[in-house]
């Protein structure tokens, strides 16, 4: 994918992300066997930065993927990260919160699973249920969903200060891929266990979802924390655009492996040993 077709999933800060006008059906201009081929080649990249992350060890990244019941998180970061080393990669996926997370503030639970300096932290959704699914719900009253975007943006320009990357990744779903993918879950045996009674619901509550996404995008994409939308329909463009965007921001921190210690000795091993 060309930077242009990467930098127009960007929502600019300061301005409106208009979900409304965004396909979620988009191919970026890329035909299924070579967004495949090219997903391979970034995940080999994205293995070889990590490595020089961790050996930098100053520096950490935080993938941050949202998006809507059924819009493909969980398959994105299986498809993202096969091959990545799993030492370097840790996933942490937010539930609805219970026991000792009720008794802080939301972002408690949240700052306790950040990615270790040296590694790739992905967030299965992430503090903007706190906004997003929150304020849809009403799980709590409007002023307190309201005012969580400006901690938001302050909570992560400090971890970019303190030396934490994030990329931000909104899953864009159709209603009608939606309605699909929660229809497999009634009829795919396989599928039946994700089954939850609300699912239906939150097809027929669609159209409220997308408008609080949108708020919460628009509010949220900063400088040092913009969102991307990344179309969602077909799984190989959103498996592709993600890596892509997560490989754009180890290619720009540049991880440097370090100085060989001291006293190395003169002569390692034969070369022609191994
Ligand atoms: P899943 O990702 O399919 O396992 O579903 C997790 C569920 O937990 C989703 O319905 C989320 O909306 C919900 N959830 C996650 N975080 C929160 C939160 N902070 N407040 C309310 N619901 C949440
Ligand atoms: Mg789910």
């Amino acid at each position: 994918m060309s930077a242009d077709a990467l930098a127009r999933l960007r929502v600019e800060p300061g301005r409106p992300a208009r979900l409304a006008e965004r396909d979620p059906r988009d191919t970026l201009g890329l035909e299924k066997a070579d967004a495949k081929q090219r997903t391979t080649e970034l995940r080999d990249r994205i293995d070889e930065l990590q490595y020089r992350l961790y050996a930098e060890g100053t520096r950490a990244v935080l993938l941050v993927l949202q998006g809507m019941d059924a819009s493909g998180k969980d398959g994105v970061i299986r498809r993202v990260f096969d091959g990545v080393n799993p030492q370097g990669v840790r996933v942490s996926s937010f539930k609805a919160p219970v026991g000792a997370e009720l008794q802080h503030d939301y972002l408690w639970r949240i700052h306790a699973v950040l990615p270790p300096r040296g590694t790739i932290g992905v967030f299965n959704r992430s503090h903007y249920e706190d906004i997003v699914t929150v304020g849809v719900l009403g799980l709590a009253p409007e002023k307190v969903w309201k005012r969580r975007g400006a901690h938001v943006r302050e909570f992560e320009r400090l971890l970019t200060d303190e030396g934490t990357a994030s990329v931000k990744v909104y899953l864009h779903v159709s209603k009608d891929e939606q309605r699909d993918r929660l229809q497999e879950r009634v009829d795919d045996p396989e599928k039946r266990w994700k089954f939850r009674r609300g699912d239906l619901e939150v097809n027929e509550r669609y159209d409220e979802y997308v408008a609080a996404y949108d708020a919460a995008l628009t509010e949220t994409s900063t400088d040092w924390a913009p969102w991307h939308v990344v179309p969602a329909d077909r799984n190989w463009v959103k498996a592709y655009a993600t890596a892509a965007l997560l490989c754009e921001t180890l290619e720009r921190l540049d991880p440097e492996l370090p100085d060989a210690p001291e006293g190395l000795p003169a002569h390692g091993r034969d070369e022609n040993e191994a």
